[in-house]
């Protein structure tokens, strides 16, 4: 995205040296331009800028009332917006860092302290992009599960807790399914880890695929995973349960010498509300005593006790 700056006063010759000089500067793509704080509000709300420059005293709306209006505006108040006012202004100075203003500049400004004060704030700026980037890359390593890319079990229980709530609330229904993979352990002991882990990776993809944007995909545990399916009833559910059961069986690997070896998963559902379900804990219980009644019943099918 292009680089801008606002410069909010309402003398038209200021606004062309700021603009000048800082453009002599290269320190922006894009220079634009408000004759009052109201007019730099609109401007702001209809496209963001990285700095703002502000004069103090303008008509309709003066630089204070630009500066507050902006911090009560949850997706403006992150601009960093840097005053002008008059050089014995010791007062409006103050004031105007109070409310929010990042630095003032008095008038008439030097150009080199201007460009300066400017650079600093672009420092900050990009530093606090920076900071927010990685703090966004933190939060979704520190909810996926590495090895197949799915939600964590921390990332589950904290959004099943979410859901169920909403659908308590809404008098909706919710179901959840935990899926096991049958003699996962012979797997690894034929054909090695390497290839457990790579048919791990194929059935997280199956569950992505078989499931809707806003259902749950996560992996509980080594080889058990589990899907939150909001606004779904236990026929949907079995349904959706029953699909993924088959597309894996259907998947096939080829073993290192080439064997066909077939992969096979059992399947627990369980609904809220039930009569047997009226917190997290049952409806987790409920469909693991499901799946296993399914593992019991020979494997390779989805059970429900609900
Ligand atoms: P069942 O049909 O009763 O579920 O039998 P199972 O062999 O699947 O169950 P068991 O609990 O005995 O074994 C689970 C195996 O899953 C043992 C463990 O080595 C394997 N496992 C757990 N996590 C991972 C993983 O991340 N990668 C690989 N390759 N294997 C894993
Ligand atoms: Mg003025
Ligand atoms: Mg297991
Ligand atoms: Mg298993």
């Amino acid at each position: 995205m292009p680089s801008s700056i606002l410069i909010v006063d309402d003398s038209p010759k200021i606004r062309e040296q700021i603009i000048r000089t800082l453009r002599n500067a290269g320190l922006f793509d894009e220079y634009r331009e408000a004759a009052d704080g109201l007019d730099g509000v609109k401007e702001l709300l209809e496209r963001r800028a990285d700095l703002v420059i502000c004069d103090l005293e303008m008509p309709r709306m003066d630089g204070f009332k630009f500066i507050s209006l902006l911090a009560s505006r949850a997706e403006l108040s992150d601009i960093p917006t840097i005053l002008l006012t008059g050089r014995e202004d010791r007062e409006m100075k103050i004031r105007g860092l109070e409310q929010g203003a990042v630095d003032y500049v008095t008038k008439p400004f030097d150009e080199g302290e201007l460009i300066a004060r400017v650079k600093v704030q672009q420092k900050i700026k990009k530093l606090q992009d920076d900071l927010k980037r990685t703090n966004e890359l933190l939060l979704e390593i520190s909810n996926t599960d590495p090895l197949t890319g799915l939600y964590n079990r921390r990332y589950l229980m904290e959004n099943l807790d979410k859901e169920f709530q909403r659908v308590r609330r809404k008098e909706s229904e919710l179901a959840l399914i935990i899926i096991d993979l049958d003699h996962f352990k012979s797997i690894n002991d034929t054909y090695g880890h390497q290839q457990g882990d790579e048919v791990l990776v194929e059935v997280a993809l199956q569950m992505q695929k078989h499931l809707r944007s806003y259902d749950i995909a996560a992996r509980y545990g080594g080889e058990e995973f589990v899907a939150v399916l909001p606004e779904s009833s236990k026929e949907e559910a079995m349904h959706v349960a029953e699909r993924l059961r088959a597309s894996v069986e259907a998947l096939g690997f080829s073993g290192d010498s080439g064997q066909h070896i077939v992969v096979t998963i059992s399947l627990g559902v369980a609904v809220f509300p039930s009569p047997k379900v009226d917190c997290i804990d049952s409806l987790i219980r409920q469909a693991d005593e499901a799946l296993y009644r399914a593992k019991r019943n020979g494997r390779n099918q989805v059970e429900s006790l609900c």
